[in-house]
């Protein structure tokens, strides 16, 4: 199968609308990263999607409606503070999970009886949406336990041959994936940090919680289970305080042939004296560039050493969570 790319107009969307209603799948731009999209009403185009990323069954895709779809016709928006998060943050880089009316491809669920939705802000995606006007589930557009993608290459890299169309909307803004917030219990409860941070989920719902994991527990997000983001060779893990380990480790590798490089916060970067990607200076940038530093970093080096961020900022929890997954390879 042939892979385009294609800037988004009119054509393309409606080249795009006609794939997704003959059930094939279409990547395309959100504020947060690139989505893999199919006919969430679907088992075909559904299952399309997950034999393109090669996910495992057992972890749900989120559904993404624009702004004028009424999700009630999908979940039952059963407390009333799901209501204020959504006057508050939707359109946003905030997927809700609700108790599911069973109107999509039990595929999506992946056996749950809860379905996650998600409303994106930015303009490609809402075109998109608008488009094919139906619940599209997608999932990020990368192969499995690859890094996501934040620009219609890193797509390309990881599904050409495998769809037909990449919209290509640019660089994704927001950078790292929505913030999952299970709104089936009296208690917001976070199951994967992002942008939209625990502060602001209590500071309108009233109260909030992380999902916590205990062995034998069922684990209510499957997702959080696998490791993510990986890049395409060997990597490291250093918390920020250890960070001259890392540089021994750097030295270390060098010394055995490898062409590492460090992967961290500005300011810690140009403390090191070896080479290094900087996320930037503030939280919203660390999670703006960890993917796309994640990509730089694989394309231009063969072994990936990361360093934990540290600000005040609980932005740091989504970034420090995927830098350490991506890079720590023991998790
Ligand atoms: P991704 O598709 O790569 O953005 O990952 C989607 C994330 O949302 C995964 O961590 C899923 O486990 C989680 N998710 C999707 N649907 C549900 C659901 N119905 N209940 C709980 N978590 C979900
Ligand atoms: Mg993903």
């Amino acid at each position: 199968m042939k892979t385009e790319i294609l800037e988004i107009n009119d054509e393309s969307l409606a080249l795009a609308a006609k794939i997704i209603r003959e059930e094939g799948v279409v990547a395309f731009p959100t504020e947060t990263v690139y989505g893999l999209g199919g006919l969430a009403t679907s088992d075909k185009a559904v299952r399309a999607i997950y034999d393109a990323k090669g996910r495992p069954a057992d972890n749900p895709l989120i559904v993404h409606v624009h702004p004028d779809y009424d999700i009630s016709s999908l979940v039952e928006t059963e407390y009333p503070y799901a209501e204020e998060l959504r006057k508050k943050f939707v359109p946003g880089p905030l997927t809700l999970v609700y108790k599911s009316k069973g109107k999509v491809s039990p595929l999506v669920s992946a056996g749950l009886d809860s379905l996650a939705v998600r409303v994106p802000s930015s303009e490609g995606a809402q075109k998109f949406l608008r488009a094919v006007n139906c619940p599209i589930a997608a999932p990020s557009a990368n192969v499995s336990k690859h890094i996501s993608p934040v620009t219609a290459m890193h797509v390309y890299e990881d599904m050409k041959g495998k769809i037909p169309l990449i919209l290509d909307g640019g660089r994704c803004s927001g950078g790292i994936e929505s913030t999952v917030v299970d709104v089936t219990t009296p208690t917001p409860l976070i199951l994967r940090s992002g942008l939209i941070t625990y502060d602001m989920i209590k500071s309108v719902a009233g109260g909030c919680e992380y999902a916590k994991h205990k062995e034998g527990d069922k684990i209510k997000s499957p997702g959080v289970k696998y490791k993510h983001y990986s890049p395409n060779c060997k990597t490291a893990f250093f918390a920020r305080e250890r960070a001259s380990d890392a540089v021994e480790e750097y030295e270390r590798a060098r010394r055995e042939g490898f062409d590492p490089v460090v992967v961290c916060d500005d300011a810690v970067g140009r403390t090191l004296g070896v080479r290094y990607i900087g996320l930037g200076k503030t939280s919203e940038e660390y999670a703006s560039n960890v993917y796309y530093a994640l990509h730089l970093a694989e394309a231009q080096a063969d072994y990936v050493i990361g360093i934990g961020v540290e600000g005040d900022s609980q932005v740091d929890v989504g970034v420090m969570n995927r830098l350490s997954k991506a890079c720590n390879k023991e998790e």
